[in-house]
């Protein structure tokens, strides 16, 4: 049958089903879960691949749910991804009154998204025209939250490594797919019905940081006490006076916060955590950053006579998109919206877990308008579903038509014009040498 008819038939589809989309976003972002807590997130996703008589199996990375459709012959499999989980936002009006989680990164819609993107091809009738399988895929822990509770899953072997791809990558989940898409909503140009194609992102190095000093009584005897809040602030203020080293056009962030700053106002604070980031736009920029980053860190505790741990953890890699599948996603989004609505991405000074697989297969990670105010704010909602989980869903399917039509034409081509940055294997070995205590 014709690509443009399948295109159409799997748009209708999933306009059919906007209600069931939608109700499944809504329901996500009513009981918003943290990263590798998504259970009930996951059990939801689980119901509706159980209505649709959907294969999968769970547990991927603790809660990642992987469903596979099977199209008439498998010659690729192509992963169409939907993160589960939120940030925390305690002032958000739909947090976890417990938990302070919340959508304010809108994960509820990429979800809603996959799974809408696989209603279509399910009941169009789309799969027995494909030349290749479409994995649905639910992952967890993008957001890199929680850094001391994900090491202690760490250091108690359930996790390899601090976030859902990443550890998805090293158990193996990725195995068996040759390239990945995911949406992610984007509040720019929020006036206007707009999608943002390609660009590139930062990278990071996670961080934890422990100052020890000594306790004593604040006013009576300050003189007998090592201040380690006092280390922090000097090892702060010497990063700071890093940043002119920084080079423009790395982007470099280093951006901590103070998990815990003492014990009690009238004691000298003995023990002082951190945690923190170290960005930039490559992994050599990376590496240079840190190693300043960690040199202020020592500075600090040397000020002050304080002792420091720092401990360095694998964190994400920068965000490249495929060229080829970005166009055929572009085609199709100006197909549905028009040319004017799609915007070139250049370099964001944020990150994704989504570099790490664009280290390993080629992806796409487009940005979709339709949303109000900033993202990880109180302020942020969707005020647009239609774009935000209809036209999302049908832009990847279209673009899996366009990749598994046609003897999986497409999708040969991004494989043979694609060189990958890394191996699986240089992958896991570049991670485990950024852990270092
Ligand atoms: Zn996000």
């Amino acid at each position: 049958m014709h690509k443009q008819l399948l295109k159409q038939q799997v748009c209708t589809a999933i306009k059919e089903h906007a209600v069931e989309i939608i109700a499944l976003a809504n329901s996500i972002a009513n009981q918003p879960e943290l990263g590798f807590k998504e259970h009930n997130t996951a059990n939801k996703i689980a119901k509706i691949f159980n209505q649709y008589n959907i294969p999968y199996t769970t547990g991927h990375a603790i809660t990642g749910v992987k469903g596979r459709l099977s199209g008439k012959t498998s010659t690729r499999n192509i992963a169409v991804l939907g993160e589960m989980d939120a940030v925390t936002c305690f002032e958000h009006p739909l947090a976890d009154g417990n938990t302070g989680a919340a959508h304010a990164c809108g994960h509820h819609a990429q979800v809603a998204a996959m799974v809408g993107c696989g209603i279509g091809l399910i009941t169009a009738g789309i799969m027995e025209h494909l030349d290749g399988d479409v994995t649905l895929f639910a992952v967890p822990a993008e957001e890199y939250v929680e850094i001391e509770y994900r090491n202690q899953l760490r250091e108690q072997g359930i996790i390899g490594y601090l976030s859902g791809k990443s550890e998805l990558i090293r158990q193996g989940a990725f195995d068996d797919i040759d390239m990945a898409m995911m949406i992610h909503l984007s509040t720019e140009g929020e006036a206007e019905r707009t999608i943002q194609i390609g660009g590139t992102s930062n990278g990071f190095i996670g961080k934890m940081i422990k100052y020890t000093g000594k306790e004593a009584h604040a006013a009576g005897a300050p003189h007998e006490g090592v201040n380690a809040l006092n280390a922090a602030m000097i090892a702060m203020m010497a990063v700071n006076a890093q940043r002119e080293t920084f080079k423009d056009e790395d982007y470099v962030r280093f951006h901590p916060i103070i998990t815990k700053g003492g014990d009690l106002v009238n004691i000298v604070p003995a023990e002082v955590r951190m945690e923190s980031y170290v960005r930039a736009r490559t992994l050599d920029a990376m590496i240079d950053a840190n190693k300043k980053v960690n040199r202020a860190l020592q500075a600090g505790a040397d000020a002050v006579g304080a002792q420091v741990e720092i401990n360095d953890l694998p964190g994400f890699m920068p965000m490249i998109n495929n060229p080829e599948m970005s166009q055929l996603f572009s085609n199709n989004a100006t197909e549905l919206l028009s040319e004017q609505s799609i915007k070139q991405l250049h370099h964001h000074a944020a990150s994704t877990d989504m570099g790490d697989l664009a280290h390993i297969m080629p992806v796409i990670h487009p940005w979709i308008g339709g949303v109000k105010g900033n993202a990880h704010t109180r302020d942020f909602t969707v005020s647009d579903p239609e774009m935000v989980y209809i036209i999302s869903a049908q832009c990847m399917a279209m673009t899996v038509i366009d990749l598994l039509t046609d003897n999986a034409s497409q999708a040969e081509a991004v494989l043979n014009s694609h060189t990958a940055k890394m191996t699986k294997k240089e992958y896991i070995s570049f991670m485990d040498s950024i852990s270092k205590k």
